[in-house]
């Protein structure tokens, strides 16, 4: 196929296929797996892969055509996949066994298995290298016992990428390794945490020696924190300039992105708003967050940071904007709402409650900033006397 097929063959999916996959009767998550079926059937499900794994064999210069034809169209229920295909799958490329990339990636791709992230523990968040879950060997198998939380998705995920604590006497940073945890399975008990969304998209996780076979080990042995700082690069990127591919014209609950300007402008037009000029100034504020972001996304090599910080600010701004519009003399509000993933009469209340969130998921904005000063700009490290002292004795939060 050559360049021009193959931009029609991507602008057909959208505008034929997606439509009648998407009409489909089903929960959110039964219409995101078909829908991710049908673009790995296409042949459009990941760049960068070998072809036994994505399905095809397209030349790496079509991943920019793809991205470009498939911005703001990709609907809000592919954000199911957004930890495995945006962010497990890619490390496992890069960092696996050949054994793990061909039982996991095509499967990935093809959504046919959902993926979470374990990563956070009560004691463990913005630090993330202290965290506690051990993992110790009993014959072919791993047995991990902690705790988990703030674990997005784990009530429909087959697979978390895990971080465990595999050797207590090596300093913090150099005692992890990195996992791949079947959820279902007994020792695991995912409970639901409400948010003020009214939503319980996220969940404590208990992990009771469960069992991971030997050889499912990303990266290293005690090796962890490196393929763990991998994986973070990829949900930077993820939750910042990618962010901006989901479908503009969309109203549904499903992923955590900036409202899009296009539907604030509707928004002003139909409460009459539109010509005040306060109103228009923040308007005109968030095209151009849009248009920055979309010229960043043409970049390659920019910081992840600094798309994850992005999409802070605009989606704040942009939540601000609404609540301005829609509940110019109080709080949003949760009305009723249809079932899961359809369009809902509370839109932009859910998205203004939900948009405090980006501050925190993926790493918080000081964090953040933290990161390019020390990674981009050079500045010296954060001060802290723990980097040789064994895991064992330091003080545990
Ligand atoms: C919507 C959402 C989804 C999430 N999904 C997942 C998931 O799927 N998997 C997962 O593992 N985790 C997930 N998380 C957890 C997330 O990664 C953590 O909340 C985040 O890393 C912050 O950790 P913490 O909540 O423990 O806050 P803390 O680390 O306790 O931070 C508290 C405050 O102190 C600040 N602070 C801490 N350290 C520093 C420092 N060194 N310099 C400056 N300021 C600092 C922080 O910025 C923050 O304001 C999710 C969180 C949210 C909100």
């Amino acid at each position: 196929m050559n360049a021009d097929a193959f931009r029609a063959h991507v602008r057909k999916f959208f505008t034929e296929t997606t439509p009648a996959v998407l009409g489909n009767d089903g929960s959110g998550v039964q219409r995101a797996q078909s829908w991710r079926a049908a673009l790995f059937d296409a042949g459009l499900a990941g760049f960068g892969y070998l072809p036994q794994h994505c399905g095809h064999d397209h030349p790496d210069a079509y991943a920019a055509i793809y991205a470009a034809e498939s911005r703001r169209r990709v609907p809000r229920e592919d954000s199911v996949f957004g930890i495995g295909v945006g962010m497990a799958l890619p490390t496992i490329r890069d960092h696996a066994s050949t054994s793990l990339q061909d039982r996991f990636l095509r499967p990935g791709l093809r959504g046919e298995e959902i993926w979470c992230q374990m990563y956070s523990e009560p004691g463990a968040g913005s630090d993330l290298a202290a965290l506690q879950t051990r993992a110790e060997r009993d014959g072919d198998e791993w047995v991990v016992s902690g705790q988990k939380v703030w674990t997005s998705g784990a009530q429909h995920s087959d697979f978390a990428i895990l971080l465990a604590r595999t050797d207590p006497d090596a300093p913090k940073h150099a005692g992890i390794t990195m996992l791949v945890l079947p959820v279902r399975q007994d020792g695991v008990e995912v409970r639901p945490l409400r948010q003020m969304t009214g939503d319980t998209e996220f969940n404590e996780v208990f992990i009771s020696e469960a069992r991971i076979p030997g050889d499912w080990v990303v990266g290293q042995v005690n090796g962890g924190w490196s393929t763990a700082v991998a994986l973070l690069a990829h949900e930077r990127k993820q939750t910042g300039v990618a962010s901006m591919q989901n479908a503009e014209n969309q109203r549904s609950r499903a992923g955590r992105v900036p409202i899009p300007a296009s539907q604030l402008i509707e928004l002003a037009r139909q409460r009459g708003r539109v010509d005040d000029p306060l109103v228009r100034q923040d308007l005109a504020r968030l095209v151009t967050g849009e248009r920055i972001v979309n010229h960043l996304r043409q970049r390659s090599g920019i910081h992840p940071s600094i798309g994850k910080l992005w999409r802070t600010r605009q989606g704040r701004a942009a939540a601000e904007v609404a609540a301005s519009l829609c509940f110019p003399a109080g709080p949003a509000w949760i009305g009723t709402s249809p079932p899961d993933g359809h369009e809902h009469d509370d839109y932009f209340s859910f998205h203004i409650l939900n948009a405090r969130g980006m501050s925190l998921g993926g790493g918080t904005d000081e964090i953040q900033r933290n990161t390019l000063g020390e990674r981009a700009l050079g500045l010296p490290r954060e001060a802290g006397p723990d980097r040789n002292t064994p895991f064992r004795d330091l003080p545990k939060n």
